[in-house]
């Protein structure tokens, strides 16, 4: 079940996702990271498909990473009697603080502040855009508009308004329950929406307390700006398009887009590209052509994972999206174009042992017929900075933590493996070897590149890089100690 393609996927689990059978066939058709949202789903909902994938992941004795979006201040519309309505041009729609359930006419939208800063004239956007309303008269508790371009309104819907400055909050009281809560269930990776500043990161770090990867979702105008200081806080990064979109002008993604994904990959941070990627096929089995240009893209500009949202939450067509997004993977990074991208923006900026070590890896790997780099990894860094040279070669990432292995996942060309707690060099040498082996990277007669600090159990000691037979008679032949 070795994946045949560097960029990970990331595949949000729903109502369309939610059994057994489905999320085993997601991961064979090469979901990589499954994604929890917060904003939908009840947290027995959460934890019962939290349990299904921990499930899985010991079944096919592979390393799974669970990610868990949590809300941030996203204002969203409450639920429908019907649980959607067909909104049409030059209709009147109202929103309220009616906690009723809505219907053709109205919807409640639960957030008084919205209402204290609304005027005649603003523009309400929802679901990502799709939906454009105008306020004509408005009070404390109440919004009256015109629908000025429409589309179907169902539960939760997503609500921007982007002319209005909110003051919210960076973490709402339900954000912090649902980091408890997925912390307390063991997850991998919390993602952080609506991110303005790095010190909103570091008060989720604080609360997260190293018991899960932190990510930001850069997804506001702020946090563009804020970008770098954002990146040097935070373990990953996650282009949010859907709301970039609506609250910058669209045109202005696809260049943020370019700049977020090569900062990141500078950093050795992984970043997802995220939102409306093969957004037809939530109804359609096939995607459309543009959609694949778009996924395409991203792997072209070198980001770490692209991402199914609704496509595999609450489409009718999971496993054809995943599939489409293995299937667009392993034809780009096939081609000729791909690999002259890759190296030509490769950054240069090295300035430690460890930076010169996976280089050196990378060039002798390339430049003679080895078959895999193999580091042994114990924080995840010495992979993250091997990844970030973007090799030829596949990476298998050797480490004794379990949450090492998942949190790789999301990390470019990553293959992770168990090391079981290594001492001595040789026996690293012997299990990278085993490994490359097992996984089919390798033969009995190809050579590996082997990565790791010695002494082993000091984090930050990258400064070993060996050429090792696989064959296990000439490793313990050849090698000094
Ligand atoms: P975000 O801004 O965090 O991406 P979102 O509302 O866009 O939030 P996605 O996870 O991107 O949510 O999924 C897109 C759509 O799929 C949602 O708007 C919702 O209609 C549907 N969906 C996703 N997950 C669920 C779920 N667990 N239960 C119900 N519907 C879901
Ligand atoms: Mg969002
Ligand atoms: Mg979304």
């Amino acid at each position: 079940m070795r994946r045949l393609r560097n960029v990970k996927i990331v595949a949000t689990l729903g109502p369309a996702s939610d059994t057994y059978d489905m999320i085993r066939a997601l991961f064979e058709a090469g979901a990589d990271v499954f994604r929890l949202n917060m904003s939908h789903g009840s947290h027995d909902e959460i934890r019962e498909r939290h349990r299904i994938i921990r499930q899985i992941e010991q079944d096919v004795d592979r390393p799974i990473a669970i990610l868990a979006d949590l809300q941030g201040p996203k204002l969203r519309c409450g639920v429908f009697a019907g649980d959607s309505e067909e909104l049409a041009e030059g209709q009147a729609f109202r929103f309220d603080l009616d906690p009723a359930e809505g219907d053709a006419s109205r919807v409640c939208l639960p957030h008084p502040e919205i209402f204290q800063a609304l005027k005649p004239g603003s523009t309400l956007l929802v679901n990502d855009g799709k939906i454009r309303v105008r306020v004509e008269t408005c009070g404390a508790d109440f919004a009256d508009c015109t629908v000025v371009t429409g589309g179907t309104i169902s539960n939760r819907k997503g609500v921007n308004v982007p002319d209005v400055v909110l003051p919210l909050a960076a973490l709402s009281e339900k954000d912090r329950a649902d980091l408890e809560f997925v912390c307390e269930l063991g997850v991998d990776w919390i993602a952080l929406s609506f991110v303005q500043r790095p010190e909103d990161v570091i008060e989720a770090r604080d609360l997260v307390s190293g018991r899960a990867a932190v990510l930001s979702k850069i997804e506001k105008p702020a946090a563009v700006t804020a970008f770098d200081d954002i990146l040097a806080v935070s373990d990953g990064i996650m282009v949010a398009r859907g709301d970039l979109g609506v609250e910058l002008p669209v045109q202005n993604v696809p260049p943020i887009q370019k700049r977020l994904v090569r900062g990141s990959r500078a950093a050795a941070k992984p970043v997802i590209v995220a939102t409306q990627m093969l957004e037809s096929m939530i109804d359609s089995p096939v995607p459309t052509r543009a959609e694949v240009s778009d996924v395409a893209t991203a792997i072209y500009e070198g980001a770490d994972a692209v991402m199914l949202s609704a496509e595999s939450a609450a489409g009718s067509y999971p496993i054809e999206a995943v599939t489409t997004m293995n299937n667009v993977a392993q034809e780009i990074e096939s081609d000729a174009t791909y690999r002259e991208i890759m190296e030509a923006s490769r950054t240069a900026k090295r300035t430690s042992v460890a930076d010169g070590i996976v280089s050196a890896a990378r060039e002798i790997a390339e430049t003679t017929d080895i078959k895999a780099i193999c580091c042994f990894t114990h924080s995840g860094t010495t992979a993250s900075l091997t990844a970030r040279e973007r090799p030829r070669v596949p990476i298998l990432a050797l480490t004794p933590f379990e949450r090492t292995a998942r949190r790789l996942c999301l990390t470019w060309g990553t293959n992770c493996h168990y090391s079981g707690d290594v001492q001595r060099f040789k026996m690293a040498v012997v299990g990278a070897a085993r490994a490359a082996r097992k996984g089919g990277f390798a033969t009995e007669e190809d050579q590996i590149v082997v990565v790791a600090g010695v002494p082993f159990n000091v984090p930050g000691t990258t400064n070993i890089l060996r050429i090792a037979p696989c064959e296990e008679r000439l490793i313990f032949s050849t090698d000094p100690e």
